[in-house]
């Protein structure tokens, strides 16, 4: 694999230079593995700034971890240049097609999303090969619009159970809408792997809450224990404050994929989460309205100019659709 170089990106107002390795702490021979994967979208910083602020109290702390901390950066060459992408979306890269290309030798690295996913790839290999206890990945990203921090996973008995206690909104049911994602990969192979959505892609707010994600996840995977008790204490509640007592298993059940050239708009004003009714217009194209085909709550609603998703429509786990 050829040597990478550190990139410079901006991070609110600082200039802020970044690794692949993020940071690489504790043993895993001596507990469980949490790898935490930021700026796997380049224009998604926010994840990186709150790993290092971790990092760096645990290491100004020197503080005994209980397990392995794995940390990198998803997409260099994106976040080099705060875009989202630059010719593919990395997290919609993890199909098996692609995988079973790069095991054969026959993915094109010279093609620069080949090439982070080859190098995030064999990250993840390595930290899940040797890890004597569970694997947890957590991919960290923002959106585009405001929106209460979520939880995006599948709903496998081991996530379910691992994720029950927060106290946030998860969402699954990825299969067939949200294919190629990081966490589902992790997910197949048996393992916890889960998106974790912050808030706004420049918000402070969304590094906070990165960063009470982070601690709160140092805990409940025990790889930090019996110290810091009031640190994590804060985060656990600040991250309960922050979902404003929305929580619970929520599904996808549609998505509006863009079609290249229909000239997509969403409506102004939709949250993440907000109620919509059956037939009311949520967005419009070069044909006219889009009208919601479900009682739901809206979910994703796309307000930048890159990607295929327009939105989404989500409902309780357990509800009929
Ligand atoms: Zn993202």
């Amino acid at each position: 694999m050829r040597e990478e170089s550190d990139v410079s990106i901006k991070l609110l107002q600082d200039e802020v230079s970044i690794s692949r390795v993020i940071a690489d702490l504790g043993n895993s021979n001596r507990g469980n593995t949490l790898m935490l994967v930021g700026g796997t979208h380049g224009n998604e910083l926010m994840g990186i700034g709150a790993i290092q602020r971790v990092v760096a109290y645990l290491e100004e702390h020197d503080l005994e971890l209980n397990g392995r901390l794995l940390a990198i950066t998803g997409n260099m060459e994106a976040c080099r240049l705060g875009q989202r992408y630059l010719y593919q979306d990395l997290n919609r890269m993890w199909t098996r097609e692609n995988l079973d290309d790069l095991h054969y030798n026959r993915l094109d690295l010279r093609h620069t999303e080949n090439h982070e996913l080859s190098v995030v790839y064999h990250h993840l290999k390595e930290a899940i090969d040797v890890t004597t206890g569970q694997f947890v990945l957590i991919d960290l990203h923002t959106t585009s619009s405001p929106t209460i921090p979520f939880v995006v996973t599948n709903f496998f008995p081991k996530s379910i159970e691992f994720v029950q206690p927060l106290p946030l909104p998860v969402i699954g049911g990825l299969s067939g809408f949200l294919d190629g994602t990081l966490l589902s990969y992790v997910n197949e192979l048996g393992h916890i792997g889960m998106a974790y959505e912050a808030g706004q892609h420049q918000s402070p707010l969304a590094l906070e809450s990165h960063e009470s994600f982070i601690w709160t996840m140092l805990e409940h995977t025990g790889i930090l224990k019996d110290s810091e008790d009031a640190r994590l204490a804060y985060h656990r509640q600040s991250l309960a404050g922050s979902s404003k007592h929305i929580s619970g298993n929520f599904k996808i059940i549609s998505r509006y994929r863009i079609r290249e050239d229909e000239n997509f708009r969403m409506l102004p004003g939709f949250e993440n989460f907000q109620p919509v009714k059956k037939g009311e217009e949520l967005a419009q194209n070069d044909e006219g309205s889009i009208h919601s085909p479900y009682d739901g709550y809206i979910f994703m609603p796309l307000y930048q100019s890159r990607g295929n998703d327009g939105f989404f429509l989500i409902a309780p786990l357990n509800a009929d659709a």
